[in-house]
């Protein structure tokens, strides 16, 4: 069962804006913020829960497997395109600190008033609602490390399961502390219930990176596996039927033409 059937009947609230740049400072430290003229937009991360977590996961797996700055920064600008920022100034603290005006709001000298959107829940913290304005920025790197902490979570279930009679005690232990590496600083999420035509479960992330941790432990937790990494490629994908071994039909031929080739050079 992938994560988006555990939400069904339930919502939540993020916000994306319409454009984002990459800027730096005169440090030279990278950030991600909302372009000036970039509109914002309410919109519900669970829909999309499943591609959401993937595309997150993916993103770090090109960290861990050391690619080319340019298509790591394609991937996490392609994912911030897609579902916004991650809420890292939520993550990190529970209360905005006078250093905040250099974490998340450097390219100001003061932390702005939290940006009003009709739509987001009323008993939203001022520090997420802070997340959402527009002059606030996430440091690249501080992204590209949580994608990869994200990943390397992942990589150390499937090493767990997939190598257990193989690994020694020690590299179990090991993957035990990866798989966790990333629920160390994630609070419970709030929810609550809306009384619409049928009642409604709202999840009140404080920030996106919350809601992937928990997304990502629900599908690792699930017997079915419903995230997978492909035989082929390694590329993560979501199993479409219980034997999905490869992202895509195009892994699967090559897959198998590398395989009749070895097996020809073998005979021979
Ligand atoms: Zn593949």
């Amino acid at each position: 069962m992938a994560a988006g059937a555990y939400f069904q009947g339930s919502t939540s609230t993020w916000v994306r804006y319409s454009d984002y740049e990459f800027r730096q400072i005169n440090t030279g430290t990278t950030f991600v913020s909302p372009s000036v003229n970039a509109i914002p937009e309410v919109y519900d991360p669970l829909l999309d829960v499943d591609a959401m977590v993937t595309a997150a996961i993916n993103a770090g797996m090109l960290c861990i497997n050391r690619e080319s700055d340019e298509k790591i920064r394609k991937a996490v600008s392609d994912f911030v395109a897609r579902y916004g920022l991650v809420g890292l100034i939520s993550a990190k603290q529970a209360e905005p600190r006078p250093s905040d005006n250099i974490s998340f709001f450097p390219f100001d000298n003061h932390i702005p008033d939290a940006v009003v959107l009709p739509s987001i829940h009323e008993g939203t913290p001022e520090t997420v609602k802070l997340g959402f304005s527009r002059n606030y920025a996430e440091r690249y790197d501080w992204l590209v490390k949580f994608f990869r902490e994200l990943a390397y979570s992942f990589c150390s279930y499937l090493l767990y399961y997939g190598e257990y009679g193989e690994i020694d005690s020690d590299a179990r232990a090991m993957c035990a502390r990866g798989v966790n590496g990333i629920f160390g600083e994630a609070t419970i999420p709030q929810c609550h219930i809306e009384l619409k035509e049928k009642p409604i479960l709202v999840w009140d992330f404080c920030s996106l990176s919350q809601a992937l941790c928990m997304a990502l432990g629900l599908m690792m937790a699930d017997e079915s596996q419903p995230l997978r990494a492909c035989r082929f490629c390694g590329k993560i994908f979501l199993a479409g039927h219980p034997l999905a071994a490869f992202c895509d039909p195009k892994c699967k031929n090559k897959y198998n033409v590398y395989k009749s080739r070895d097996k020809k050079a073998g005979k021979e």
